[in-house]
């Protein structure tokens, strides 16, 4: 795993995002779900494995309904520090756009009942190399097993996420949650509100807000 592609695609002179290294292990191993307001709105669903966060774009976001299956696009690794980012990706940046801390926790493999990390760590592997992975979410909002399974018959990156049926199973639409657990803001909030976008672009942006202002008089 490297974040060769991650550091390809983005100037760190321009962007907030981290630049961030890979990680060491910790006790327990990760999981952030980013919900992204880019060209078109996604969800970022990040598990951290080999000290980067292995990342998949959901379009239409998770279902805790054991039913409906998600198509996930598997992207590139980002780094572990990625999972902290909130904040505003300027315009003329990769996925420029607003970035939210949906949903965050942590994660262990769903086929061995081991809390020893480094087992835990290998079985996700395996599990990846496979093509399948079955885990358990400990977050705010996704909670319980789910699996995140390669789809053959579609495109190269494509996989499914879907819940499996367990007592954290509901036909609720948990995207309708749509505040960030870290900030409490929602995506409207944090355009408005987040300082941390990057100082090169401040000037930038606030005069495509005037201009943005000055046509909407002219269209009034
Ligand atoms: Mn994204």
């Amino acid at each position: 795993m490297s974040l060769a592609i991650y550091k390809k695609k983005r100037s760190f002179n321009k962007t907030p995002e981290p630049s961030g290294e890979k990680n060491k292990a910790g006790s327990a191993l990760h999981f952030v779900v980013q919900k992204h307001d880019a060209s078109q709105l996604h969800y970022d669903f990040r598990l951290e494995m080999n000290g980067v966060l292995k990342s998949w774009a959901i379009p239409k976001g998770p279902s805790l309904n054991p039913d409906i299956k998600r198509l996930a696009i598997m992207v590139e690794d980002h780094p572990f520090d990625y999972r902290n980012f909130e904040g505003i990706i300027p315009e003329g940046n990769y996925g420029a756009g607003v970035v939210m801390i949906w949903d965050e926790g942590v994660y262990r493999s769903a086929d061995i009942n081991s809390g020893d990390i480094k087992l835990q760590e290998k079985n996700i592997l395996q599990q990846l190399h496979n093509g399948k992975l079955n885990f358990i979410l400990e977050g705010s909002k996704l909670k319980g097993e789910f699996v995140l399974v390669k789809s053959h018959g579609l495109g190269e990156n494509d996989w499914l996420f879907m819940k499996v049926k367990d007592r954290f199973a509901s036909s609720e639409d948990i995207t309708k949650k749509d505040k960030s657990v870290k900030s409490k803001k929602t995506l409207e909030q944090i355009a408005t509100t987040s300082k941390n976008f990057h100082k090169s672009n401040r000037i930038a942006g606030k005069t495509k807000n005037k201009k943005s202002t000055a046509k909407q008089k002219q269209e009034k």
